[in-house]
């Protein structure tokens, strides 16, 4: 299938309008009150008439208008999951989860008929009707069944959100589609996004040929008043917990909603107002006067006396107003019961072992004693009304999340402390304040090296829009910024690229490889990626052997060479993992190191497992032998073994081992090792929890294993004659060069490689650190190699020339040249021992 080619799948026959059969849905009485509220109700027979008589259709509406939770519920109704199902696409796995739950919940259906598939978890059975899934598993669907035969509808969803996996969907899709209609079984697709940006799918000639029809949802959005800052403070931690605290003491009941940048903030932020405004299970709150009673008056909504712009004398005034309501509400304060700080309720236990996560930065800013406590004292003193103070980010439980969704005790105010997710994936009902940070973290890649670091940046002025929306959902509200105009206006890009204009995307280009796509190039992205980034991935994947020449192409006119997927290259498509992990567990097979590999790749790939007590890792032998990577595996293993015995939680904490981290691990692990022994035959690996170290040998092969996945990233020692005149040479203790840069890179402070400082090495990761004017490149997870095996690990990348004397030897059995070489190694041309 040329599927680049438009004409070739040009439409042939007319579309089968789908013939409505109405499935009976029981729905709980009170979900139906719900349900009639939402604007997406009222347009119910119009989207249902437009779906069955087109096979494309955008969904355009604002957040909260009922597009994820009701869509598929009319679909459902109109039989389209009778003989096939239903596919939803979440680019969240959080989205992922709550929306199946929710919409299962909705129909009255289980998790048997509404579920959920994500990369190692899910919950799809034989019976499935509706099945959410992120969209890089229906990615991987693709790649078996090209048709995507069981299913009747493609819902798109958050498609504005640009993830990686959705452009790519959307690509192929617009082609699939016209493919089961020349078949006569067609295939739905259904875009839904916030209205952002639609003009990308609806004017999108790549995509379409012809405009799809688009819907747009007009959701009761209530006026939202946007306040900035006068002036724009780094701290905007404190400023959002000032802004918080002002809110809650001054200003008429009403959620609020506060967008941070990662869970480590979030955590912080949820501690501090916990500990400020804390809820007691003990206290009867619906006696407690709150302000809204103390003051009555709904012109306090805009006594924001420092911040808000306006006329002098009316500010005068709110302050009078602001003032005499706290005297009054002190007084009332002195008859409540007293709350000894100390002992105030946290509901549960909110995570704080976990500091880092997925989406954070580890290197965080943060210290309690940032804020200082006595900040608004006054305030707190005379307005004991509890906060109850939520977290919600990606890596939360599902059943943490939900509690979002559920209405604060009686007496106390809600308040969600959120990363982005809530900008648009989640709704949480009853927000009328929302306070802005105005900043996210990004990944931010480093294209010519790959390392990657988080960084937190001001989001697109689109965010900011969608942030301030959520506090008029269910009435009017205000919206804070915690910055000024100014900065919005100029430090506010109006939006951020597409993540696939942002990373590398080597896994991405092996998956289109694998589909057959020769030519990614002239994929219908819906937006392109940059050729230049398409061409080094293929590079790369070319020095790991699973991209090659193609043999016997015919050269093209535009004289570019194909490249195509080796047979390795097939292998380690089929684990889904970055190519390069994926060919480690490739080759460890044949070597009898899969439960080795396994959980060293399992534990590659989860960020920041090791929090950084490196003295609680002592170098042992052959943990010194493999490196880092050996370190980390030793912690899994040793973690796995405490978990066996119940003490994981205490293990983790003693050896400052990321608790979530571990169970992340484990999860893969067991994940990997079910797929390796269903799709690799011979295989008959299990996750043995007493899992031995690596004997000498065996650490020498793991290492020969990371060489291999990580042959790109080598690093070689600079000699201290190297450094330059005048240079202090301390600085050089533990610098390397790597290939690809010219300033050096150095050993991580807790590398256990700094014991040795090898000659030779690979890394797994290249990051920066320091702060502005100090940065340097440092590598994580380093492991020694020998010279001697590069040209067998990395051919492509030495250059080798027999030596003519001695004669060069043959090897009998596979005819080739044995030994007796000369050559050097790398772009830089670093000469290995003959
Ligand atoms: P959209 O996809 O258009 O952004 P949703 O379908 O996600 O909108 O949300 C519609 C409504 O359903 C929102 O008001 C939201 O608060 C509510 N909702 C979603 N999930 C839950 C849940 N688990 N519990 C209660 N309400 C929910
Ligand atoms: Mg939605």
């Amino acid at each position: 299938i040329n599927i680049t080619d438009k004409e070739d799948v040009k439409d042939k026959k007319p579309l089968l309008t789908h013939e409505t059969i109405h499935i009976a849905v029981k729905r709980d009485p009170k979900i139906q009150v719900a349900r009639l509220k939402l604007p997406i109700l009222g347009e119910e027979q119009r989207i249902m008439e437009l779906i069955n008589e087109n096979e494309f259709l955008i969904v355009a509406g604002e957040t909260g208008s009922g597009k994820t939770t009701q869509i598929p519920q009319f679909l459902y109704e109109a039989g389209y999951a009778e003989k096939q199902m239903i596919a939803v696409t979440e680019p969240r796995r959080v989205a992922t989860v709550a929306m199946s739950a929710r919409v299962g919940h909705e129909l009255g259906l289980t998790s048997k008929e509404v579920s959920y598939l994500m990369r190692f978890e899910g919950n799809v059975t034989k019976e499935t009707k509706i099945k959410f899934m992120t969209d890089g598993v229906l990615l991987k669907e693709i790649q078996t069944d090209f048709l995507l035969s069981k299913y009747s509808v493609v819902i798109i969803d958050e498609a504005h959100e640009r993830s990686v996996y959705t452009d790519i969907l959307l690509g192929l899709l617009s082609r699939i589609v016209p493919l089961r209609r020349k078949r006569g079984t067609p295939l739905r697709l259904i875009i839904m996004s916030a209205t952002l940006r639609v003009e990308d799918f609806t004017e999108n000639t790549r995509l379409f040929k012809d405009p799809p029809p688009m819907i747009k949802i007009d959701s009761r959005q209530f006026p939202v008043t946007v306040h900035f800052n006068k002036n724009t403070y780094d701290d905007y931690l404190k400023e959002a917990y000032k802004k918080a605290v002002k809110i809650h003491t001054r200003l008429p009941e009403g959620g609020i909603l506060i967008f941070v940048t990662g869970q480590q903030e979030v955590n912080y932020l949820v501690r501090k107002l916990k500990a400020s405004f804390p809820y007691r299970k003990d206290v009867d709150y619906s006696k407690l006067i709150t302000k809204k009673a103390v003051d009555g008056v709904d012109a306090a909504l805009d006594s924001e006396p420092d911040d808000i712009e306006s006329d002098d004398d009316e500010v005068e005034k709110e302050m009078k107003r602001a003032r005499k309501a706290r005297k009054k509400a002190k007084k009332k304060a002195k008859e409540l019961p007293k709350i000894n700080l100390d002992d105030y309720d946290m509901p549960e236990d909110d995570g704080q072992a976990d500091l880092v996560g997925r989406d954070d930065d580890s290197e965080g800013h943060l210290s309690d004693s940032d804020i200082e406590e006595n900040v608004l004292a006054p305030e707190i003193k005379s307005c004991r009304q509890p906060l109850w103070v939520l977290p919600l980010f990606s890596m939360l439980s599902s059943s943490k999340q939900a509690r979002v969704f559920a209405a604060p005790p009686v007496g106390a105010r809600l308040c969600v402390v959120s990363t982005d997710v809530a900008e648009t994936s989640l709704t949480i009902p009853a927000i009328k304040y929302v306070v802005d940070s105005g900043k996210k973290k990004m990944k931010v890649y480093d294209h010519t090296t790959g390392a990657s670091a988080w960084r937190v940046v001001w989001t697109s002025q689109a965010s900011a829009e969608q942030r301030a929306g959520r506090a008029g959902r269910t009435g009017p509200g205000h919206a804070y910024r915690l910055y000024s105009t100014a900065v919005f206006q100029h430090d506010c890009p109006s939006h951020h690229p597409p993540d696939l204009c942002r990373r590398p995307v080597d896994d991405l280009l092996l998956q289109m490889k694998c589909m057959g796509i020769d030519k990614v190039v002239n994929f219908p992205f819906p937006t392109a990626p940059d050729r230049m980034q398409l061409r080094l991935a293929e590079k790369r994947l070319e020095v790991l052997g699973i991209l090659e020449k193609a043999r016997n192409s015919t050269r093209r006119k535009d004289d570019e060479e194909v490249l195509k997927v080796t047979p390795l290259g097939k292998a380690v498509s089929a684990f889904p993992l970055l190519p390069r992990y994926g060919k480690m567990l490739a080759l460890s097979h044949q070597q009898n190191l899969l439960p080795y590999s396994i959980a060293l790749v399992a534990a590659l790939t989860v960020p920041e497992v090791m929090s950084g007590k490196p003295e609680c890792w002592p170098a042992t032998g052959n943990t010194l032998l493999l490196g880092d990577p050996g370190v980390l595996l030793r912690a899994v293993g040793a973690a796995e073994f405490a978990h066996v015995k119940g003490e994981e939680e205490l293990f983790c904490a003693k050896y400052g081992l990321r608790e979530k981290g571990v169970k992340e691990i484990r999860k893969i692990r067991k994940q990997l090792t079910n797929e390796i022994n269903l799709s690799v035959s011979g295989a008959n690996v299990s996750v043995d929890p007493e899992m031995k170290p690596p004997d000498e040998n065996q650490a020498r092969l793991l290492r020969q294993l990371l060489l291999s996945g990580l042959g790109d990233q080598v690093a070689r020692k600079i000699g201290l004659n190297e450094v330059k005149e005048g240079e202090d040479k301390r600085k050089f203790k533990y610098a390397y060069h790597c290939g690809e840069l010219d300033e050096p890179v150095h050993l991580h402070s807790d590398s256990i490689l700094r014991k040795t400082i090898p000659e030779w090495v690979v890394y797994q990761e290249l990051y920066e650190t320091g702060a502005e004017g100090r940065r340097k490149m440092v590598m994580r997870n380093v492991a020694a190699i020998e010279a001697e095996w590069l040209p067998v690990y990395v051919p492509h990348l030495c250059n080798l020339e027999p030596l003519s004397d001695p004669e060069p030897r043959y090897d009998d059995k596979t005819g080739r040249v044995k030994g007796h070489y000369r050559g050097t190694f790398g772009k830089a041309g670093w000469e290995l021992p003959s």
